[in-house]
């Protein structure tokens, strides 16, 4: 059969190279001109099923009502984006219940260690090099009650298969030599020696180029602006270069989807979440971090990329705003400061600041498998996970195109299911 993939970042790429796994003709289409430049581009590189938990956990609403109008909070409401997230609020608060969140947690944990299995297999048979470390994650604390929390998330996550090695600061400090100017303020930390990282982009680029020897085709500066339907199915995209035919679409637009989705009576709840990177040189003597470490209190990921340092944090709901707001990159930089000083970049530096929006839907579960109609596919809304989970969603997805029993119960990722 022939399949259109709508969007080349994470989640295309990988839906595209699993569908061309199995046989099928494949077509890439983006509005970008080449892969991962949407918010697969500079995330903050981690792999981590340690991390597998919706970021709506019970007691959110009072945490967010006690951050509005602070912009150095980690999650900032800013009022043009609330009429737009209204109802996707109230459903996204509706999942904060413990019970369903423990349950959208282990759906998502398990999807994360089938996706780092999948991601094993797929690196070693292509060979592909993003600067991978496998050296796991590291979460560092500076509030005994907030590590109380963190350990009790982490003994739930490790009914998953995530493995939490609980460490005091004297542990955290032999684990992460590169901690040396913070550990007097740490309470304890948690080492994840299954997480890994690496550069998400290196990676889409390196899987682009694997599939056009593979003969995938790409089609990168596409606009897609809907679909035509033909009865009960689609028959062509509507794009700014013509209709253009296949069998099947899948569409991994990010948080685009529901845009393009609303055409064909699709009501996905993605809301954008925005968030921000900087990537900085080591500019003072100090010792390189050997993984990502990230900062519990100021909800920041500092990630060793390449020789730099990759710092990326903060939830912004500003709708489809891509505005490099200067206090938020301050915070980044400030939160460097307190954990690596020999990173912090001189006042003039280009810093690389970055943001991209994360599709996230309202009950933090991604969506994967077939729309209402016959043959339309999403592979959408994987939020702050994206790269954790996409090479499984990817798999998964194929395995449910081609009607192959799925490796894992795709129930919980099911369209259907809102
Ligand atoms: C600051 C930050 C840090 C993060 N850190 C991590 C991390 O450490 N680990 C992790 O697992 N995840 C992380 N994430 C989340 C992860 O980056 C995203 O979940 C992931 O990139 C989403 O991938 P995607 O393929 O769904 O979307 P995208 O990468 O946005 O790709 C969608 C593509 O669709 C294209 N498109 C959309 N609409 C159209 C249209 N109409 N016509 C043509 N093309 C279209 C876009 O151009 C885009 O290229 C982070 C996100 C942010 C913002």
């Amino acid at each position: 059969m022939k399949f259109i993939v709508i969007g080349a970042g994470l989640l295309g790429l990988s839906s595209a190279y699993y569908l061309s796994a199995q046989g099928h003709r494949v077509t890439i289409v983006d509005r970008h001109a080449g892969a991962g430049l949407g918010t697969s581009f500079a995330n903050a590189g981690m792999l981590t099923p340690s991390q597998a938990e919706p970021w709506n956990m019970p007691g959110i609403l009072p945490k967010v009502i006690g951050w509005l109008g602070r912009e150095d909070a980690p999650v900032l409401l800013r009022p043009a984006a609330l009429g737009s997230m209204f109802f996707w609020g109230l459903r996204f608060l509706h999942h904060s219940g413990r019970e369903r969140f423990h349950r959208n947690a282990m759906s998502n944990a398990r999807l994360a260690r089938f996706s780092l299995a999948a991601l094993h297999e797929l690196r070693q048979k292509e060979a592909l090099d993003y600067g991978q470390i496998c050296r796991g994650s590291l979460k560092i604390y500076r509030d005994r009650e907030a590590f109380a929390e963190g350990v009790s998330l982490a003994n739930l996550l490790a009914g998953s298969g995530v493995t939490p090695n609980i460490l005091d600061p004297a542990g955290a400090l032999r684990v992460e030599p590169a901690l040396q100017d913070v550990v007097a303020r740490l309470v304890g930390a948690i080492h994840f020696p299954d997480d890994e990282s690496g550069n998400a982009h290196r990676y889409c680029s390196a899987l682009a180029a694997t599939m056009s020897r593979q003969g995938v085709e790409f089609c990168g500066n596409v606009e897609v602006n809907g679909f035509v339907l033909t009865g009960s199915k689609v028959s062509a995209l509507q794009t700014g270069q013509g209709d253009m035919e296949a069998d099947g679409f899948v569409l991994c637009a990010g948080s685009h989807a529901p845009a393009l989705g609303a055409g064909i009576g699709l009501h996905l709840p993605i809301q954008p979440v925005k968030g921000y990177s900087i990537t900085v040189p080591m500019s003072g003597s100090g010792v390189m971090p050997g993984m990502p470490v990230v900062d519990d209190a100021r909800h920041v990921a500092m990630t060793p990329l390449d020789g730099l340092l990759r710092v990326a944090g903060t939830a912004e709901f500003a709708g489809f705003d891509l505005t490099l707001t200067a206090g938020r990159i301050e915070n980044l930089k400030r939160v460097v400061g307190e954990v690596f000083p020999a990173f912090v970049p001189e006042p003039t530096m280009d810093v690389g600041a970055w943001a991209g929006l994360r599709p996230y839907t309202c009950d933090g579960v991604p969506i994967i498998g077939r729309a209402h109609l016959g043959n339309v596919y999403l592979n959408t809304g994987h939020g702050h996970l994206g790269w954790t989970l996409a090479a499984g969603s990817g798999k998964l997805l194929s395995q449910l195109v081609s009607g192959i029993t799925p490796d894992i119960d795709p129930a919980p990722y099911s369209p259907l299911r809102f």
